[in-house]
C-alpha cells in the first residue's frame, strides 16, 4: 500500500510561494546526525528567527502534522497532534518510517515544492495497533539542500463512518426504491424525471430510458377513457393538494390492458423546499379482474352464467324508470317455470338436472336479442326482460318461440329428455313502482298456466290478480278452517251396475264457510294442495271416512262388506310416513284395511312414477285398495298400468258424458274395461246421469257406477238413512248446498 505517495495524480508543479517561503539551507539529515535530527529546536534546520511562528503554527496547528526526509520518508519532526493521533512519545515517533506508521510498502517521495491535495484515505496504525483512516496532504520543500516533505495527516475515521453510513442510507434507499415491486417514479418541481425505479419495464412493458426521455410518458400510455386522471391530478396540484390517488388503466407494451393505482405525493425538503412530486403506481390488474369476477359471481348464477335473481330485479328496475320517462318505451316481462323439472331431477340425478337447466339458459338466450336480460331466477325458474319491443304481439311471439324451443326433446347424459315450461308474461304500459310487484303478476300470470295443463303461455291481467288474491284468502281462511272445525265430509254411493247393490261411497270433502256457506273441493283443494295444507286436511279424511266408515259397519250388517273411497292427491302421496300414517289411523279407527279405498289420480302416479309405485306397493302390503281415478284425463300410456298395483279403475266422468253423442266412446270405454278386465282390474264409471248410459255400462260389463243417477255425494245422515232401508237409493234428495 502506498502510503505517503503523491499518488499517480501528483504531477510536478510549480513551487508554490508558500513552499518556496519555506525554503531554507539544508539541515544535517537524520542519519547525519545519528539518525535524529533535533527538530524541537530548530526543525529540519530551518532558521530559528525564521522558524519561531512556523513553528508555532506547526505545533499548535490541529491536525497532525510530520516533517519527513522525503529520500527516507523518516520522520524528523511531528507536532502534538500528530504524537497525539499515534500515540507515541515525541522520541518514538521521531525516526520512524512512513512505511512504519502505515504498515505499507516505502512511497516514492513527492517531487520537491510540490503540494498534493490530500490523497483518499489511507489506513495508518497508531502504536497500540490499532489501525484507523487518515487522509495525507503532502508538502515538498527542499531545506538546507534536503528534500524534506511536509505531511498533514487527518483522521477521517469519524467521518468515514458518517460517509459510509451514508453511502450504506442512501444504497439502502435505492434498494428499496430499484427493488420496489411497484413503480417509483420521483419529478422535480419544473417537471423533470429524477428517477424512475426499473420496476417501469415489468409495469408498463417501457425500459427506464422510455420516461427518462418523456417526462409524462404514463400519461401517453394511459387508456384514452382514464386520461382525465391526469387533469385532475395537476388541478389537485394546484389547488395545493399534497396527494392524490386513482386507479386507471394503461396500455402495456404487450398491447394488453393493465390496471394502475396511482398514489402521489408531495415532497418536502428541509426548511419546507419543494423537491417535486413523488409518485408510487402498483400494478392492480389482477385485483381488478379478482373483483370483477367477485361482482360478477354477486350478480350471476354459477351453474348457467346467468344474471340472478338481485341482477334480474335490478334491470326490471331500470326498465320501469325508462318506462316512466318514455312515452314510447314498451317492455316485457315473460317469468318461465319448467314443467315436472322436480321429476327428472329425482329420477335422472341433479347432475342431469343441472345440465338441462344449462340446456335451457341456452335455448332461451337463443330467442332473444342481446339486450334483452335473460336471467336465471330460481331453481327451475327463468325471467325474461324484453325490452324496446315494437308491440306485444312481438313479445308474445318471442315467448311462444321460447316455449316451442323447451318443448325439443333434448339428449343429455345419454337420456332422451322430453321438458316443458309454463310462462307468464307481463306487458306493459302496466305501471308498477316496485320490480317485485311487476314479478309478482308475472309469476301469477305463469301459475295460471300452469293450471291450465303443461306448456301453456298465459298473459297477465288484473282479473288473474283479483283470482290470484282470492287463493291468498282462501290459504288464510283454509288455515283456520280444521281449528273450527268447518270441514264436512259427504258421500256418494258407489253401486254395482248388475245388480245396483251399494258397494261403497266415495268420501268427498266439503267446507262450511262462515260466509260463503258450502264450498266445493274444486275451489279450493288446489289451495290446499299449493300451501301444503293438504297433508293435515288429507288426513283429517281419511281418519273422519274410516271413523264413519267403522261406526256404520259396527251399527249396520248391510255395511260390512262396503269400501269407502277416500281421494289422495299428489303432495300426500309424497308424504314420506304416508304409509305408516294410514296404518295407525286404520288401527286407532278399528277399520279393516280392505274396507279403505285409496283414489290417486292418474297424473299423481305418472308425475313420479318411481315413486308412486314403491309407495302404493306399500299401502298395498297394509291390505289397503287402490284406485286410479279420473282415468283417461291424464297422458299415461296403457303399457305404464301393469305397474301400478291397483285394484280400480275408475273411468273419467268426460268419457261417460260423450256415450250420449259419440259412439266411438263406447268404442273406447270398451277397450279400456277389456284391459282393466286383462289386468286384473275392476272398472268403475264416473259421472253416470242417464239411464242410457247405465244401460250401455252394464252391457259393456263395467262392474260398478257412480253418478247423480243413483245419488248425488249426500251427507252422513243420508247413508245411514239408506244402510237403514229407511231411504231408497235412487230416491234421495240432491245435495245441500
Ligand atoms: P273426483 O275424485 O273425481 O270425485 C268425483 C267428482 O265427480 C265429485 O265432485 C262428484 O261430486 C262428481 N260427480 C259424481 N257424479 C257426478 C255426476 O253424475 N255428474 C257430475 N257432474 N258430477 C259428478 P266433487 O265432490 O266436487 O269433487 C271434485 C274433486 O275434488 C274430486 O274429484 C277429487 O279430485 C277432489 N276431492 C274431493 N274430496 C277430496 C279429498 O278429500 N281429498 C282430495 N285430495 N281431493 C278431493
Ligand atoms: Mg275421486
Ligand atoms: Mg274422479
Amino acid at each position: 500500500m502506498v502510503v505517503f505517495a503523491g499518488s499517480g495524480g501528483m504531477k510536478a508543479a510549480k513551487r508554490s510561494r508558500a513552499t518556496a517561503a519555506l525554503a531554507r539551507p539544508a539541515p544535517e539529515t537524520p542519519s547525519e546526525t545519528g539518525g535524529r535530527a533535533d527538530l524541537s529546536a530548530s526543525p529540519a534546520g530551518l532558521d530559528s528567527h525564521c522558524a519561531d511562528p512556523y513553528r508555532l503554527y506547526f505545533q499548535s496547528a490541529p491536525d497532525a502534522m510530520l516533517l519527513l526526509d522525503a529520500r527516507t520518508q523518516a520522520v524528523l519532526d511531528a507536532n502534538q497532534a500528530a504524537l497525539a493521533l499515534y500515540g507515541y512519545e515525541r522520541d518514538e515517533l521521531l525516526g520512524k518510517t512512513g512505511r512504519e506508521l502505515s504498515g505499507g510498502p516505502e512511497a516514492a517521495a513527492p517531487e520537491p515544492g510540490v503540494v498534493s491535495a490530500p490523497i483518499s484515505p489511507r489506513l495508518h496504525r497508531r502504536k497500540d495497533g490499532e489501525v484507523f483512516p487518515v487522509e495525507v496532504g503532502f508538502a515538498s520543500l527542499a531545506a538546507a539542500g534536503r528534500d524534506i516533505a511536509l505531511a498533514t495527516v487527518r483522521d477521517v475515521s469519524g467521518r468515514m463512518e458518517a460517509d459510509q453510513a451514508l453511502r450504506e442510507s442512501e444504497q439502502r434507499y435505492r434498494i428499496v426504491a430499484d427493488y420496489n415491486y411497484d413503480l417509483e417514479m420521483w419529478h422535480a418541481p419544473d417537471g423533470a424525471l429524477l428517477y424512475i425505479s426499473p420496476s417501469c419495464e415489468r409495469i408498463t412493458g417501457h425500459p427506464a430510458a422510455a420516461f427518462y426521455g418523456r417526462p409524462d410518458f404514463l400519461e401517453e400510455i394511459t387508456v384514452p377513457g382514464y386520461k382525465a386522471v391526469w387533469d385532475e391530478l395537476r388541478e389537485a396540484l394546484a389547488r395545493d393538494e399534497r396527494q392524490f390517488a386513482a386507479d386507471f388503466q394503461i396500455l402495456h407494451a404487450d398491447g394488453l390492458d393493465r390496471w394502475i393505482s396511482l398514489h402521489c405525493q408531495k415532497v418536502y425538503g428541509l426548511g419546507g423546499a419543494d423537491l417535486g412530486l413523488r409518485s408510487s403506481s402498483r400494478d392492480i390488474t389482477e385485483r381488478k379482474h379478482l373483483e370483477m369476477e367477485f361482482q360478477h359471481l354477486a350478480f350471476h348464477d354459477p351453474l348457467t352464467g346467468l344474471p340472478n335473481r338481485k341482477l334480474c330485479l335490478d334491470r326490471i328496475a331500470q326498465a320501469l324508470e325508462r318506462s316512466k320517462r318514455r312515452e314510447n318505451y314498451h317492455y316485457a316481462v315473460i317469468f318461465l317455470d319448467l314443467d315436472r323439472f322436480k321429476v327428472v331431477n329425482d329420477s335422472l340425478g341433479h347432475y342431469v338436472g343441472d345440465q338441462l337447466l344449462v340446456s335451457v339458459s341456452r335455448k332461451i338466450k337463443a330467442q332473444v336479442r342481446t339486450l334483452d336480460t335473460v336471467a336465471r331466477y330460481g331453481g327451475d325458474e327463468f325471467v325474461v326482460l324484453l325490452e324496446e319491443i315494437a308491440s306485444a304481439a312481438d313479445a308474445i311471439d318471442i315467448a311462444r318461440r321460447i316455449k316451442n324451443e323447451i318443448k325439443e326433446p333434448l339428449s343429455l347424459c345419454g337420456y332422451n329428455i322430453h321438458i316443458s315450461a309454463s310462462l307468464g308474461i307481463v306487458l306493459s304500459p302496466a305501471i308498477y313502482d316496485r320490480p317485485e310487484d311487476l314479478l309478482r303478476n308475472a309469476n301469477i300470470a305463469m301459475h295460471r298456466a300452469k293450471d291450465q295443463g303443461r306448456d301453456k303461455l298465459k298473459v297477465f291481467n288484473t282479473g288473474l290478480l283479483e283470482e290470484a288474491i282470492n287463493i291468498m284468502r282462501v290459504e288464510t281462511d283454509l288455515r283456520r278452517a280444521l281449528e273450527r272445525d268447518e270441514f264436512v265430509i259427504h258421500f256418494q254411493p258407489i253401486i254395482a251396475l248388475g245388480d245396483k247393490r251399494l258397494t261403497g261411497f266415495e268420501a268427498l270433502l266439503r267446507w262450511r264457510h262462515p260466509q260463503l256457506g258450502m264450498v266445493q273441493p274444486d275451489d279450493f283443494i288446489h289451495v290446499a294442495e299449493e300451501t301444503g295444507l293438504i297433508i293435515p286436511i288429507g288426513l283429517w279424511v281419511i281418519e273422519q271416512s274410516c271413523r264413519i266408515m267403522a261406526d256404520w259397519q259396527a251399527r249396520h250388517a248391510d255395511a260390512a262388506g262396503l269400501t269407502v273411497n277416500v281421494n289422495l292427491s299428489a303432495k300426500q302421496l309424497s308424504q314420506t310416513d304416508l304409509v305408516e300414517r294410514v296404518d295407525a289411523i286404520l288401527r286407532a279407527e278399528g277399520l279393516a284395511p280392505e274396507a279403505l279405498k285409496l283414489e290417486i289420480t292418474e297424473s299423481v302416479m305418472m308425475d313420479n312414477p318411481e315413486l308412486a309405485v314403491n309407495r302404493l306397493k306399500r299401502l298395498k302390503a297394509l291390505g289397503v285398495k287402490l284406485s286410479m281415478d279420473d282415468f283417461g284425463t291424464g297422458y299415461s300410456s296403457l303399457g305404464y298400468l301393469q305397474k301400478f298395483p291397483v285394484d280400480t279403475l275408475k273411468v273419467d266422468r268426460s268419457f261417460i258424458m260423450r256415450l250420449d253423442v259419440e259412439s266411438e266412446s263406447s268404442q273406447i270405454i270398451k277397450a279400456v274395461i277389456a284391459l282393466a278386465h286383462s289386468m286384473g282390474m275392476d272398472v268403475v264409471a264416473e259421472g253416470i246421469e242417464e239411464p242410457h248410459q247405465d244401460n250401455l255400462l252394464v252391457e259393456l260389463k263395467c262392474e260398478c257406477g257412480q253418478g247423480f243417477l243413483y245419488s248425488r255425494p249426500v251427507e252422513a245422515a243420508t247413508i245411514e238413512a239408506i244402510l237403514d232401508g229407511r231411504l231408497v237409493l235412487d230416491a234421495q234428495p240432491n245435495e245441500t248446498h
